[in-house]
């Protein structure tokens, strides 16, 4: 029996509440698919300035370097919104994901038939959408050197970027996008804007050399203009896509909405190793912490990621995701994804329900 570890690092507001059901529903599917977790639990974010001073203290550090993949609830909270940004809880953040080197940031936009009425878009045109965004997460724009805001003799000042990827960072990202593109439907777009920039004419080019390692995959090439009219008007023609860090993280965000609610949608961010950090794409939601409102099902789903692409337990992760179907089916709602009038039900009996439907499979 395979034995594996899980580094769970509730965070701040509803993190620990979804991260509470997400580990019920992981500890059920390993014993019905006959592996083991070993999980340990430490501090990141408000929570760990507020217990040892620091957004992400060694203790969490050495943890996370040794876990086979990490699951985090969300970080931050208005109690710490006054600190310096260097010392925020979006600090441990930023640093646990350069620690890890956690380059490949996977966003699929999901829309349950069960939820079409969610979206802001007619429910023709996105029921049925499976879409996964690969982005580029340690590169580019964001940061690039040169970088600031200068002024010249005159006071006249003047900000600037720099958008750089080099050919090994493009080709790390584009093997991962083709191999990802096979798990899935065998279609890849890539996003560029390679009629203008040049550091987007290297990236069309290595992503197009590499096409013949995986002569399986149908690769093509979208400007990112274009992409983003695509995403609003026929988002269903898109399998995978993959782009660098500034288009991704615009059009990721683009097609999160597509599906309606925020409390539906898992994330992952992965190195070379394919170790990983798994997160709802949600924050800590301060409003509703602590209340039992929350919907559990994007960490639920991040979990079923983790499982896939960190563990490979590729049949325990669909389990989860047919659970969670399974649910929606029952009409089950947590308040964020019930139509006007219909009874909601608490964070814990969601996790209940998937725990059960994972039974019934
Ligand atoms: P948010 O995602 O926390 O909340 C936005 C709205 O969505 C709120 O009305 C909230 O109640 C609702 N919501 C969010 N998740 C939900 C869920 N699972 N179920 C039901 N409703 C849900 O965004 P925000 O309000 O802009 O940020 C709150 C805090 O979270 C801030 O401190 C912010 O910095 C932090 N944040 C953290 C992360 C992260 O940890 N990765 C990401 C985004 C925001």
């Amino acid at each position: 029996m395979s034995q594996h570890s899980v580094l769970l690092l509730p965070g701040d507001g509803i993190g620990p509440e979804v991260v509470g059901e997400a580990k019920k529903v992981m500890e059920a599917v390993a014993s019905r698919h006959d592996f083991g977790i070993d999980f340990s639990v430490a501090d990141l974010g408000g929570v760990a300035i507020d217990n040892s001073g620091s957004p992400y203290p060694e203790s969490t550090k050495e943890l996370a370097m040794a876990a086979d993949a990490i699951l985090l609830g969300a970080v931050g909270g208005p109690a710490w919104d006054g600190l310096p940004a260097a010392e925020r809880p979006e600090r441990g953040l930023l640093a646990i994901r350069a620690d890890l080197d956690l380059f490949c940031n996977l966003r699929p936009a999901l829309l349950y038939p069960q939820l079409a009425d969610a979206s802001s878009l007619k429910p023709e045109l996105v029921a049925g959408l499976d879409l996964l965004i690969v982005r580029e997460l340690t590169g580019g724009i964001y940061f690039g050197e040169p970088r600031g805001i200068e002024a010249d003799e005159s006071g006249l000042r003047r900000g600037f970027n720099t958008d750089v990827y080099d050919e090994n960072e493009i080709r790390r990202i584009a093997h991962l996008a083709f191999q990802f593109a096979r798990k899935r439907g065998g279609r890849l777009c890539s996003v560029d804007k390679a009629n203008v920039l040049e550091v987007t004419m290297l990236w069309r080019e290595i992503v197009s050399d590499l096409a013949s390692e995986y002569p399986d995959i149908e690769l093509s090439h979208m400007y990112v203009d274009n992409a983003a009219m695509q995403l609003v008007r026929a988002p269903k023609q898109f399998d995978v896509v993959l782009t660098g860090n500034l288009f991704g993280d615009i059009l990721s965000d683009t097609a999160a909405m597509l599906t309606g609610s925020i409390g539906m949608l898992p994330s992952a961010s992965l190195n070379s190793e394919s170790r990983g950090l798994y997160e709802p794409v949600h924050g800590s939601a301060p409003d509703i912490a602590g209340q039992g409102k929350a919907n559990p099902l994007a960490t639920i789903l991040s979990a079923a990621m983790l499982l896939r692409y960190s563990l490979n337990e590729d049949a325990a992760a669909k389990s989860i995701e047919s659970a969670v179907e399974r649910v929606l089916d029952s009409g089950l709602r947590t308040g964020d994804i019930a139509a006007p009038g219909e009874s909601v039900c608490s964070t814990g009996d969601m996790g209940d329900a998937v725990v059960t439907a994972l039974s019934a499979s």
